[in-house]
């Protein structure tokens, strides 16, 4: 009888993919990954590296489980290699008596979730974060002690060193072009024409949608989203937090439960903000250099990737940074776009294209922070 060479086959080395190899490596299964970049350069490598556990998802929803998870994974790692997993304090800035007051709302709620916040009145904001003008509107501030970071041009990077020593397989450079299931396994089959075998497949492809089943990607409705970031030079103030602004607390899903949300929602989603769903994240990475964005653009799969930037959005994120939040941020040194797939109504994108072979994608823009615990479960209930 004919046996695979691996137990698993991944395809794509972002953070779904490389958290999959390295959990299932764990558990004893022979694995093989295959990257079609010199290495990680989607959403995994052009993300902030915040780590949300508390906000990205409901207090109450199965997400924040996969973010408890998700932490569990970075620390366990973090205590034998460094991947950059670090706590960072996550600080939630308002501008508005509507933001104050969803601020307010979430503080009493917290406890009953266990998730550990305290609330800054506008002059204890100013005296902790002092580097903020006082001359702005700002009207105070939550702090999140369940924040996180990761160096996006590190964290890749040193999962994928990880995995490596785990015994994982790991082939750049590789792009896969076919897989089929026939007589008991999955094939795979590489550009270079390279064959290979499994009893399963994973193929956690970020946005790629073109090189494997398009067809089935396109008819499940996959939106692909287009976010505008920037970088600047190293400002010389260490901003001691992630920076989230009045108009995440509008966009982020965790304040859903607090009774004024949706007057907020109406309040702040109207103009640019709502046309091109912009909120104003601040992450200073380990050289000083603020990563700065967002935007959000929306559009059907087989269009084209939208390749340029929209100078408004730029300008409008700067003039918020000053006006709004009161901090005069240093030069721009370069922008870039990054892009990650997501559904209308659903949090994942999870099928069994044939048997044994599993996509696994469209996890938006909450993959940094609950892609490992997902991808657990995952394991648990395709793999293992
Ligand atoms: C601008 C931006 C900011 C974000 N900020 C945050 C944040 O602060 N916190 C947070 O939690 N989340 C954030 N996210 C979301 C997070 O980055 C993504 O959810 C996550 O990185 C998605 O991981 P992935 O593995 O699905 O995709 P990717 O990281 O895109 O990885 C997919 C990989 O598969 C490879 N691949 C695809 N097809 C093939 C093939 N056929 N053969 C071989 N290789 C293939 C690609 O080359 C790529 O390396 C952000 C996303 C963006 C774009």
């Amino acid at each position: 009888m004919n046996t695979a060479q691996f137990d698993l086959i991944i395809v794509g080395a972002g953070i779904l993919g490389l958290s999959a190899a390295i959990q299932a490596a764990e558990q004893g299964l022979k694995v093989q990954v295959f990257e079609k970049y010199a290495q990680p350069i989607g959403a995994t490598r052009r993300n902030f590296g915040m780590v949300g556990t508390s906000t990205l998802s409901r207090p109450n929803a199965k997400w924040r489980e996969y973010a408890l998870a998700t932490r569990e994974f970075y620390q366990r790692i973090q205590a034998q290699a460094d991947i950059s997993f670090q706590q960072r304090n996550g600080l939630y800035l308002a501008n508005t008596e509507l933001e104050w007051l969803v601020l307010n709302e979430f503080a009493q709620a917290a406890a009953d979730y266990q998730i550990p916040v305290s609330l800054l009145s506008k002059q204890q904001l100013f005296d902790q974060y002092a580097y903020l003008n006082p001359e702005t509107a700002l009207r105070g501030a939550m702090v999140f002690h369940e924040d996180y970071s990761v160096e996006p041009h590190l964290v890749g990077l040193r999962l994928l060193q990880y995995a490596e020593k785990l015994g994982v397989q790991i082939y750049c450079n590789a792009s896969v072009v076919l897989t089929q299931f026939n007589q008991g396994m999955a094939h795979i089959r590489l550009a270079s024409g390279q064959t290979f075998t499994a009893n399963k497949v994973m193929i956690c492809h970020g946005e790629e949608t073109q090189l494997l089943y398009p067809e089935l990607l396109q008819q499940k409705g996959l939106l692909r989203c287009t976010l505008q970031m920037a970088l600047t030079k190293p400002l010389k103030v260490n901003l001691k937090a992630s920076i989230y602004s009045g108009l995440s607390i509008s966009r982020y899903p965790a304040f859903e439960i607090c009774p004024s949300h949706q007057d907020l929602r109406n309040e702040s989603q109207i103009g640019l903000v709502e046309k091109y769903g912009i909120h104003i994240l601040i992450k200073q990475n380990e050289f000083g250099q603020i990563i700065l964005g967002d935007s959000h653009e929306y559009y059907p799969i087989e269009d084209i990737p939208q390749f340029n930037q929209r100078e408004e959005i730029n300008q409008f994120i700067l003039q918020y940074c000053k006006e709004n939040i009161g901090l005069e941020l240093p030069e721009i040194e370069s922008r870039w776009n990054g892009y990650y797939l997501t559904h209308p109504t659903e949090l994942a994108c999870v099928m069994e294209a044939e048997t044994n072979i599993f996509l696994v994608s469209a996890i938006a823009g909450k993959g940094m922070t609950t892609g490992a615990g997902f991808m657990k479960e995952m394991l648990e209930n395709y793999i293992l």
